[in-house]
């Protein structure tokens, strides 16, 4: 695609926040409301006192939810966001 002079001077090299996670990704694209639910989720999700198998709000549970709203995320997606080891988190620190 041939870019005019004009466009090429106003695009910037590198994207301003080129190192969201998937996860963040797709939380940026929801609706306001959707989003404050997404963070209330995560929160039960990292507070859910149960283990492994009895977790009640797994990051399963969670991408399971996600998917089927159309939003598809795996598990392991949410769980480096939720560990702070995704892309976005790690900003400054060296890549994974
Ligand atoms: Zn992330």
């Amino acid at each position: 695609m041939k870019v005019t002079l004009v466009e090429a001077l106003e695009t910037p090299l590198r994207d301003p926040s080129p190192r969201q996670c998937l996860y963040e990704r797709m939380r940026g694209e929801l609706l306001e409301e959707e989003r404050e639910a997404l963070d209330r989720a995560l929160d039960k999700v990292r507070t859910d006192p149960n283990n492994g198998q009895r977790k009640v709000y797994s990051t399963a549970w969670l991408a399971s939810v996600l998917t089927s709203q159309g939003h598809p995320l795996s598990s392991a997606t949410i769980q480096r966001h939720l560990r702070n080891s995704c892309s976005c988190r790690s900003r400054g620190d060296s890549d994974e």
